[in-house]
């Protein structure tokens, strides 16, 4: 069996990182989505376990200490992180992993892990980033311009990624995000082992 793919999907606050995830999550059921865990409050109608697990900020701190984070960063005040016995349990049976972290935390990977596929959703335009934020409804004034601000620095660090997404409508960026993964999956080095069998067949066939 070979191992699953560790898709890491990163982008401005607005980009719609979420909305791609959940639309790829649901058309294909064999891939899993990580739960992160975090320090910042919950939002109306978030649940714990299910978006994220709610953690104090000690237990969080314990965690780390702990080393039960494949990464994690502290973004706008708050620690976010991946759990990382659950991703490697999912990898090494065959199922793909989605991570919707930030870029610290991306960074934070493609220094501790040789793996992964570095995705970077980006929004269409600055102005429909700032209104999809506004629409949101869950920010106050001043986080939305935090957000707004990191938003235009994060735009430098498309280049540390594999593939870039203008996220114009969730159809189509899906449709990226599938061909990225059906492209990944032809790669030669993952198909060594399906090489290897073709190898043997054709011997034996001779041999026959
Ligand atoms: P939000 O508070 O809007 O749910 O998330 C804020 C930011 O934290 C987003 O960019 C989100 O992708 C990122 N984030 C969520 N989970 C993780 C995680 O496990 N690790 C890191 N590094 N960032 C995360």
């Amino acid at each position: 069996m070979n191992r699953g793919l560790l898709l890491v999907l990163s982008g401005p606050s607005g980009a719609g990182k979420g909305t791609v995830c959940r639309e790829y999550t649901e058309k294909h059921k064999d891939v899993w989505n990580s739960v992160s865990a975090t320090t910042r409050q919950p939002r109306a109608g978030e649940v714990n376990g299910e978006s994220y697990f709610f953690l104090s900020r000690e237990e969080f701190e314990k965690r780390i200490a702990e080393d039960d984070f494949l990464e994690y960063a502290e973004v706008y005040g708050n620690y976010y992180g991946t759990p990382r016995s659950e991703v490697e349990r999912k990898l090494s049976e065959g199922i793909d992993v989605i991570l919707e972290i930030d870029i610290q935390g991306a960074l934070n990977v493609q220094e501790n892990t040789t793996e992964g596929i570095f995705v970077f959703i980006l929004p269409p335009t600055m102005s429909e980033l700032r209104k999809r934020i506004v629409g949101r409804g869950s920010e106050t004034p001043e986080s939305l311009i935090t957000r707004f601000r990191a938003a235009f620095d994060e735009l430098n660090y498309v280049s540390k990624y594999n593939y870039a997404i203008i996220n114009k409508t969730v159809e189509e960026s899906y449709e990226k995000l599938r061909s990225i993964v059906v492209a990944e999956k032809c790669r030669v080095t993952r198909i060594s082992k399906e090489l290897v069998s073709l190898k043997e067949e054709n011997y034996n066939a001779f041999n026959d």
